[in-house]
């Protein structure tokens, strides 16, 4: 079993390094706001929602960025963090049923609400998103700066998937919207949970086809082609978008 105390983009940690046990859930229970505590015995994690990031943690015990995290852990901690990270989301978000209103009960065996009232049954919720590196025959890649977040770096095209779509369709949808591109030779890359709060990342490469760029300036600040080896600031390890950029020679 893995323990897990997060609130946001924060968990709590352990000064000396250890990892949390169920004594330390509790005695974080016992002195700090806690908003929710649940076991999911399948996939072996037990978690508490911390109710504020600003609240003085017990000695011994200091906050620590997820997403830092995520960049040194192997694939099972990954999965059991973006598993607890995301549903801590999904039952925050996920009390009332969206069919008659009525207050769901929890699934007695799954990891699911289900209404008392109409039957409905609601899973955890995945937004899929598409995340692509578009290449030029000169072994130039696009990366692009976007107007809100991450305001310092150059980053992957990526955006969510429409209803209806396939994710070869969204790739080429987002980057002639973005950047008045077209691409071809699209390839599936490799994926990543990233509970932000709950998007599946489907990464692709692509090759540039046609056309120059035309920025949709709403979402983007700037497009360039950069070498891969002269890359500006670009999205930290631990991340799909850093291995597009980086791990592809
Ligand atoms: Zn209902």
């Amino acid at each position: 079993m893995e323990y897990f105390a997060l609130i946001d983009r924060q968990m709590v940690v352990r000064s000396d390094g250890a990892p949390l046990s169920a004594d330390c859930l509790s005695l974080l229970e016992a002195q700090c706001d806690v908003t929710d505590r649940f076991t999911e015995t399948a996939n072996g994690i037990e978690v508490v929602a911390m109710g504020n990031a600003d609240v003085q943690l017990p000695d011994g015990y200091e906050w620590r960025n997820i997403r830092e995290a995520f960049a040194q852990l192997g694939t099972d901690g990954c999965f059991h963090l973006a598993r607890a990270k995301a549903l801590i989301e999904w039952r925050a978000n996920t009390k009332f049923c969206g069919r008659c209103g009525h207050a769901f009960d929890n699934h007695p065996t799954l990891t699911a609400r289900l209404c008392p009232h109409c039957g409905n049954l609601v899973f955890p919720r995945i937004e899929p998103c598409i995340i692509v590196v578009v290449s030029r025959a000169d072994g130039k890649i696009l990366l692009a700066k976007h107007v809100q977040r991450n305001q310092d770096i150059y980053a992957c095209i990526a955006g969510f998937m429409e209803a209806g779509e396939t994710a070869e369709q969204a790739v080429r949808r987002e980057i002639r919207e973005e950047t008045g591109l077209e691409v071809q030779n699209i390839r599936y890359f490799g994926s990543q949970s990233w509970p932000f709060p709950s998007q599946l990342m489907l990464g692709f490469t692509a090759e540039y086809k046609a056309g120059d760029i035309h920025l949709q300036t709403d979402e983007l600040a700037d497009a360039r082609w950069f070498d891969r080896d002269s890359c500006p600031a670009s999205p930290q390890p631990g991340s799909i978008a850093h291995r597009l950029i980086h791990d592809i020679k």
